[in-house]
């Protein structure tokens, strides 16, 4: 008999080919009345762009956005938008420049309105993530939850095939151990295996055909889901492990997530079969993992650490911190496993 707790905290979303000309709607929506723009240096232009079209609500752009959030970037940030009296935070690009959005909101309690243009999918949750002095910490705070998720596909055209493959795995991830989450439920089961069709769909033809834009609204709604679930459940060893390679080993976020989930989709097999045989149905594969390296040569996408910069002598180390903290996983997470695991990923090997 089924028994769960579904606690899913309200994004409003607003998804669709031209719905970033909904965005100076939605920041009235909220009240605001100078929002800043967010963005990378490399965005910087499309960030101008939705600063000119925000008229009179534009309290000017903030371009910094670096990878993994240094708090000095979050506090040059804070100050900026206090200079110019913002009342909100409009967020456009990846897992970055949203995770900035979120370090400020984090102190100031200032709404945020999330334009995601990657598939990394922190737009939909709860958790942040700051740098100081080298080392990240992350948490957990409703306050960080943008209120308002613009999607528009049209900004995804010019994700290069490099970027959106990985970054479409890792949407995939958050799918596939959301089925096997310590408070997996059945809507939360229900969107992922979902997510992980469209992904599965979408992906090959996002990196075929870069314009296709039916493809790219496709994996924008994969990611989305990917996003839901991420922010709705716990991850398991998949995730301890991405976090360990890309801190302690400075690797790139979605690439790790590439290399590692079809080796921990291997490593859980049988201690969750019937989550895989969900993930492995949504694949279109007889094997869960299998099915997860297939899909991410076939995106050509990076399928071995040592392609990623993984050092070969840190194996050992990498096995022993991501086995230090006792963290949820069906399959017990023990030292053996994971160094094998994590030797199987180096050489990039296909699952047997
Ligand atoms: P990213 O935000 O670092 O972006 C990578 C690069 O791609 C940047 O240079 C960016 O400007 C560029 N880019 C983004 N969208 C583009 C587009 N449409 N066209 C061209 N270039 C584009 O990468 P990411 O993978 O989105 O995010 C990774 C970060 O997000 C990591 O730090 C990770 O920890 C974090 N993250 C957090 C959560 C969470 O829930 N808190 C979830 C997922 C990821």
């Amino acid at each position: 008999m089924q028994s769960f707790v579904y606690d899913q905290p309200a994004t409003r979303v607003i998804f669709g080919v031209g719905s970033l000309d909904r965005v100076a709607e939605e920041v009235k929506r909220l009240g605001a009345k100078r929002a800043i723009v967010l963005s990378t240096p490399e965005q910087r232009k499309e960030a101008e762009e939705l600063a000119h079209d925000l008229h009179e609500l534009s309290a000017g752009v903030f371009a910094e956005a670096v990878m993994h959030v240094p708090i000095e970037t979050a506090r040059a940030a804070r100050e900026e938008a206090k200079r110019r009296d913002a009342d909100c935070y409009v967020a456009i690009g990846g897992g970055s420049t949203i995770g900035l959005g979120k370090a400020i909101a984090l102190e100031s309690g200032l709404p945020i309105v999330a334009v995601p243009t990657t598939y990394a999918g922190s737009e939909m949750t709860p958790i942040y993530g700051i740098t100081e002095a080298g080392d990240k910490k992350t948490g957990k705070d409703r306050k960080v939850l943008p209120k308002t998720v613009i999607y528009d596909p049209t900004l995804t055209l010019t994700l290069p095939p490099r970027i959106a493959g990985p970054s479409g795995m890792n949407a995939l991830a958050h799918c596939v151990e959301a089925l096997y989450a310590q408070d997996a439920n059945p809507i939360i089961s229900v969107l992922a295996a979902e997510g992980i069709r469209a992904l599965a769909r979408s992906l090959p033809v996002v990196v075929r055909e870069p314009n296709n834009l039916e493809a790219r609204t496709d994996a924008l709604y994969g990611a989305w889901l990917g996003g839901t679930v991420l922010g709705a459940v716990g991850m398991a060893v998949h995730h301890k492990l991405c976090h360990t390679l890309g801190g302690s080993f400075n690797l790139p976020h979605a690439e790790v997530h590439t290399v590692i989930l079809p080796h921990a989709a291997a490593y859980n097999q049988e201690a969750v079969p019937e989550a895989m045989h969900v993930v492995a149905k949504a694949l279109g594969s007889k094997s869960a993992a299998q099915g997860i390296y297939d899909l991410a040569v076939r995106i050509g996408a990076p399928v071995a650490l040592r392609e990623i910069g993984m050092p070969f002598d840190g194996l050992d180390r990498a096995a022993e911190i991501a086995t230090q903290n006792p963290y949820y996983n069906p399959r017990p997470v023990e030292y053996e496993g994971v160094r094998q695991l994590l030797d199987d990923a180096y050489y990039g090997q296909r699952p047997a």
